[in-house]
Parts: C-alpha cells; structure tokens; sequence
C-alpha cells in the first residue's frame, strides 16, 4: 500500500490521477494533495478520501476558512506550504502533477526525503535536472517519469536497453502544425489552445505549438536516461498513437503505441513501472501502422535548438529557459503579446545569459526570478 501525496491535483493530469485512484483503493492511500485557483474541489476530496491529512493552497485567506471547516485536516498555502505538506502527511510517494518552476523544490525535497517521486513537472529536470541527478545518484529517493514520450522510452528501455543508436521523440507538432512561420505572425491564445491530439492545462498546450514543450522532453530524456544531446532526436508523427521509440545499431525500431490518453503513463508511474506493458517492434518505423510522418524542421521550429544547448552546457541555462517560457506564455495567455513574441524573448534571453556551472538551488531560484523580472522589462520596451 503506497500512501500518496498528490500536488496540483486541480490540474489535468492530476484529475486524471484521481479518476485512477478511485479504482486503485486497495493499492494508494491519498494522504494529501494540494490545488491552486481551482479549491471547489477540495470538500468532495476531504469526503471521498478519509485517509486525507494535509492539503495545501495557494491563497492564505481561503486557507484559513478551510482550516476552520476541518479541523482534524491540516491546511498549508503558498510555496513553504508545498513543503511542510510533504513533512506532515508522511508520504512514501508524492506525484508532482504541478506546472511550472513551482513544481523543482518539491521534488528536490521529497528525494532528499528518499521518497518516491512520480514525476509529470518536467520544467524541474529542465531547470534543475544535475541537482536531481545528483540526488539520486547518492541514493536519495527515486524517479518515475509520467510524460507520454518518457513513459514510453523507459518501456522501451526496460525489455532492452542494448545497442540504442538512437532516442526517438515523437512531436504531434501542436496546434499550428500546417501553418507555416509567416502565417503564425497573427494566431490567438485561443488558436493555440485547440491541440489536435491531446488535451491538457494552458501552459503546456501553449508549449507545444511553440515547441518548447519537445525541448522540455529532450532535455528531460536527458536526465531521465543519461543520454547526450546527439543520440536524441525528435520525429513528427501526426496521431500521436507511437509515443517515443528507439533506434537500435542494427537499424531496427522498438515502440509504445497506443491512444493518446495520459492515464496510461500516470498509472504506469504510480506502479513504479511494475504492471504488464507492450511495445513493438519494426524493420522500418513507417512500418508501426498506417500513420503520417515527417523530418524534424529545426528551421520551422527554431527554438528547439535551445535543448541541447541546455544539455550541453547545463549550469543556469535550463532556468532561463524555463522561466523565460513561462512569463512568455503567461504573458500570451493574457493577450499581451503576439505567439512569436514568446521564441523572441527566450532567444533573446539565451543568447545573452552567461552561464554559471553547477548552480545550488538557491542560485537556480535566483536566476528564475531575475529571468522573469527581464521578461517583463523587454515587454515593457517592446522589445519582442
Ligand atoms: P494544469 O495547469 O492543468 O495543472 C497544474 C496544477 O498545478 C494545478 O493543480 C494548479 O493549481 C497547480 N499550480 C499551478 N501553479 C501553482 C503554484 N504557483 N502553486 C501551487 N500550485 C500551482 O497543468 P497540467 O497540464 O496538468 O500539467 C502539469 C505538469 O505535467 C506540467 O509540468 C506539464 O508539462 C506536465 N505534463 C502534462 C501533460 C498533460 O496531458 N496535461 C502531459 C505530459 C506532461
Ligand atoms: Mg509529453
């Protein structure tokens, strides 16, 4: 029996964790969870799960009504809360379902805590994935990985691990894969939120028209595999049915395929990776199924040059990433600036970073919030 703490249970991914653990009784005990805007949820939760201890929420005020509501449960807000809910509820695994920077020192404090870790918040690899590493190479905790493409790189790699040539991401290329780079000068927030294949929170829906979200996953293939920049690479695949495979030296293919729907890979994480699973084999990835393929264009989708930067160099260069994305996107979201604003503002912020090698947490969190503060200092100059 697994006793879970589940953080950004609001979310997408953490809805759809707890549709799963609705039928798993017998197998998690949800010890807590936390939630951001969105705290109409938290009653029916406190009444569905009596094993519940700790829930934590971001506004102090609706904390405080809650904590009158239910006094045998303890109410924790803000970041610091994020932690002390871990601390009190005793977990033996929490699931990060949080988007965001928000989500690395939750991570970082439930591995030093030698917790399980079923990780969905790949910006905490993508910002602080050597700190992870080193975390883990010492022994503490472990990772779980619940991306799609992760989830079916780990299958893979599980049945045989020998002789990859090569790791291949598959890229549904989002919501404005026919459109060419001059006809993405004008599209909405709105455009952007329709995504073919899957549907999940803002943020990452965003990423994935843009990209950032495939640079995320490489970066993330990284740390999760300990593979180098050159042996990663990304192939469009318009159904999003083959979920990431290897190429092996003999030239043959190995694959996860199935529909697209995240509570395969969220379950497969919760179980520790130890429930029966399928993947297949090919001469010729074309081979898979009757699906449609095309080359990576990194010339079409230029940002993703930034993933291996971000691997080769390491040190800060993932937290401007990160955060340079992420008061972007925000700042898309709100209407404030035009889709190809948000690639301008990374580039912009990249190219000028001076990278410090082997930055502690605090270093990580203080490049975050100086990347976001120049975000809004280019917006404000127009400089985009
Ligand atoms: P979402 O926006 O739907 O949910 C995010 C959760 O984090 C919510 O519960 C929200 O309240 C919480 N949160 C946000 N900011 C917070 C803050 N400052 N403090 C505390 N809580 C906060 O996002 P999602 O789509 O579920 O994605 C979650 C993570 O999983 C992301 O890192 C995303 O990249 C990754 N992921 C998502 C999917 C998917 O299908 N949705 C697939 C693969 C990976
Ligand atoms: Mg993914």
């Amino acid at each position: 029996m697994e006793r879970l703490l589940l953080l950004g249970a609001s979310g997408s991914i953490g809805t759809q964790t707890l549709s799963i653990l609705k039928n798993a009784t017998k197998d998690f005990e949800l010890v807590g969870f936390s939630v951001g805007k969105r705290t109409r949820n938290i009653s029916y939760l406190i009444k569905k799960y009596p094993t519940i201890k700790g829930v934590c929420m971001i506004s102090k005020d609706k904390m405080k009504s809650y904590q009158k509501r239910y006094p045998n449960i303890k109410f924790f807000y803000g970041d610091q809360g994020l932690l002390d809910l871990i601390d009190y509820t005793n977990p033996t695994m929490v699931e990060n379902a949080l988007v965001g920077f928000v989500g690395l020192v939750p991570t970082i404090h439930a591995l030093k805590k030698n917790l399980k870790v079923a990780l969905a918040n790949k910006e905490a690899l993508v910002v602080g994935g050597e700190l992870v590493n080193d975390l883990l190479a010492h022994g503490h905790g472990s990772l779980y990985p619940i991306d799609s493409e992760h989830s079916a790189l780990w299958k893979c790699l599980k049945v045989d691990d020998q002789n990859v040539d090569k790791m291949i991401i598959t890229a549904s290329g989002g919501a404005f894969r026919r459109l060419s780079r001059d006809e993405l000068t004008n599209v909405t927030a709105k455009d952007a939120l329709a995504h073919p294949t899957w549907k999940m929170g803002a943020k990452i829906t965003i990423d994935c028209a843009t990209m950032v979200n495939k640079s995320f996953e490489i970066i993330e293939a990284h740390y999760l595999f300990n593979y180098p920049s050159e042996k990663i690479m990304v192939l469009l695949h318009e159904e999003s049915h083959i979920h990431s495979m290897l190429r092996y030296v003999d030239g043959t293919y190995r694959a996860e395929i199935s529909k697209p729907d995240m509570r395969n890979p969220i379950r497969f994480a919760l179980y520790l990776g130890e429930i029966p699973f399928k993947t297949y084999t090919a001469s010729d990835y074309r081979n898979f199924g009757p699906y449609h393929f095309h080359d990576f264009d990194i010339a079409r989708y230029p940002i993703v040059r930034y993933a291996s930067k971000v691997i080769d160099e390491k040190g800060t260069y993932g937290a401007v990433f990160n955060a340079s994305n992420e008061e972007a996107v925000y700042e898309f979201l709100k209407g404030n600036i035009p889709f190809l604003a948000i690639e301008k503002i990374i580039s912009k912020l990249m190219d000028k970073h001076v990278n410090k090698p082997h930055p502690t947490l605090n270093e990580l969190i203080k490049v975050d919030k100086e990347t976001r503060e120049e975000v809004h200092e280019l917006i404000r100059k127009g400089e985009y």
